[in-house]
């Protein structure tokens, strides 16, 4: 008996922390989560059924056959019957897709299997040349990973790609468990489950899982699911199903309910008929928590006041009172805002060539080409500013003279993922006859054809695309001025005449 109320009251008080977890709430609805939050059992509306899994299967696949969007990786794996072609096409297409949108990748897949079929062809390509190819779709390293991902492949595995999980995460660089279980399923029909971002919103909408993917046991719990309702038969494409019902109708913002082929398996949608009004969560966990497929699973799932209480994965109450709508789940975390950054970049051009720098092997765009850059701190004075310059300009092996030279043509904004950058943009144009030497960094002229073929990023794009716009008159060289010359050879080329 006392170990009963011992039992009773550990429930009450994780009730009450998962309450306060719910008064955290902000305005936007997204909430703080503690991490270290311990995972206890949880309630059983968050599995599946033998009997779901079958339904939804079924349901899934007729309206996937009639509904999918026809996608090049997708018409490759479907059609292709050389198994290292198709793994190599997936294994493409899953690395562009990480955090990049469907519409803009297909150009670039295009692109880049027309120019490297195969494995084998990636290996012989160039590192420069692939990130070329790769300029203006971001994260950089993707692009890289891929190439080394082939060298291996063709170095230590005969070029043939791994067809298992377990395989592909143990033996390629760069494929963790989504990328390895995509591969998996979809280029060689092995029965593994995916877990990116729609299907995390898709099983946690249909399982009403409240607690967010970074709490304990919250991911191993997904991929549980996933791995548990993965079709046999057809994995590759249950996966994509899945995939694209949380790419197309079960989406963040307005999910088209209504249309959704499993809205009859779906707790999330099911919960907003049965509590259309004020959020009645808890009444609704303990009259619906019985699964009703057959008698025997009402009598299993029956409600259990201690199961509700203690469940780590069920939403707070207080969260779904305040927004009793699917867009409840998955559970969203505040994120960091985005770290503002201000940059000072030199458009150096000399005789028709722009100077460009190369970015060191690591970190953001690592080995791209760009033009000097220095970051300036937020407190800098005016005094460091300038002293930062001049640090960039010996750096570069240009005289201090050419600080005079400098024609700021504006500002550009571009957002990393993280850092939200102000590019201030200057223009120099150097006399033919100024030397440069000793120069600390590693750098290159390039025509504008050049750079437009070569591994620059988008922000460094945007820096040129303003000094073409820019109405400012080339800078008057100093160094010019000690000579005396014909009124023809005192004109400057500018930037603009090689761009029109
Ligand atoms: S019913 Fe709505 S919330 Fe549930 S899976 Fe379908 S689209 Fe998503």
């Amino acid at each position: 008996m006392r170990e009963h109320d011992a039992v009773l009251k550990l429930n009450i008080a994780n009730y009450r922390s998962i309450l306060m977890a719910g008064k955290k709430v902000v305005k936007n609805k997204k909430i703080k989560v503690d991490t270290k939050t311990t995972c206890s059992s949880i309630c059983k509306k968050h599995n599946f059924t033998e009997d779901e899994i079958q339904k939804i299967e079924k349901n899934l696949f007729e309206w996937y056959d009639k509904e999918q969007r026809i996608l090049p990786w997708r018409t490759i794996a479907k059609n292709e019957t050389d198994q290292n072609i198709r793994g190599y096409a997936v294994w493409v297409s899953e690395v562009m897709l990480q955090q990049t949108q469907v519409a803009t990748v297909i150009p670039y897949f295009n692109k880049w299997i027309q120019k490297w079929p195969t494995v084998q062809a990636l290996d012989d390509a160039k590192v420069e040349e692939v990130l070329q190819t790769w300029a203006g779709l971001g994260y950089y390293s993707r692009g890289r990973r891929l190439h080394e991902g082939a060298n291996i492949i063709m170095e230590k595995l005969n070029g043939k790609i791994p067809d298992s999980v377990s395989e592909l995460t143990k033996l390629i660089p760069g494929i963790g468990a989504y990328s390895a279980s995509a591969i998996a399923s979809i280029a060689f029909q092995k029965p593994a489950g995916v877990v990116d971002g729609n299907v995390i919103r898709v099983l946690s909408r249909m399982r009403i899982i409240g607690a967010h993917v970074s709490q304990p046991g919250v991911r191993d719990h997904l991929w549980e699911l996933a791995n548990k309702i993965v079709s046999k038969k057809r994995p590759g494409d249950f996966n994509q199903s899945l995939m694209e019902l949380g790419a197309t109708i079960c989406t963040p913002q307005n999910p088209n309910c209504a249309s959704c082929p499993v809205n009859k398996y779906c707790h999330a949608y099911n919960m907003t008929k049965t509590t259309p009004t004020a959020g009645k969560l808890d009444s609704f966990l303990k009259r619906n928590l019985a699964v009703k497929t057959n008698d025997q699973d009402k009598q299993e799932n029956l409600p259990d006041i201690e199961n509700v209480v203690s469940c780590t994965f069920c939403l707070p109450s207080s969260v779904w009172n305040e927004n009793p709508q699917v867009t409840a789940f998955p559970c969203k975390i505040e994120k960091k805002s985005a770290r503002k950054e201000t940059v000072n970049a030199l458009v150096i051009e000399k005789e028709e060539k722009l100077l460009m720098v190369r970015r060191p092997e690591k970190g953001l765009l690592a080995g791209l080409l760009e033009f000097p850059c220095t970051i300036i701190p937020e407190e800098a004075t005016l005094k460091e500013k300038s002293s930062l310059s001049e640090s960039l300009i010996k750096e570069l092996g240009l005289p201090k003279s050419v600080l005079s030279l400098r024609n700021c043509v504006g500002e550009v904004i571009h957002l990393f993922s993280h850092i939200h950058t102000t590019y201030v943009v200057e223009h120099l144009v150097l006399n033919s006859s100024l030397k440069i030497k000793n120069s600390e960094k590693e750098i290159t002229w390039l025509t504008l054809e050049e750079i437009n073929t070569a591994a620059v990023s988008t922000a460094m794009k945007k820096v040129l695309a303003l000094v073409k716009k820019s109405e400012t008159k080339p800078v008057k060289q100093a160094v010019s001025k000690k000579r005396k010359r014909s009124p023809e050879k005192h004109k400057q080329t500018s930037i603009k005449s090689f761009f029109t």
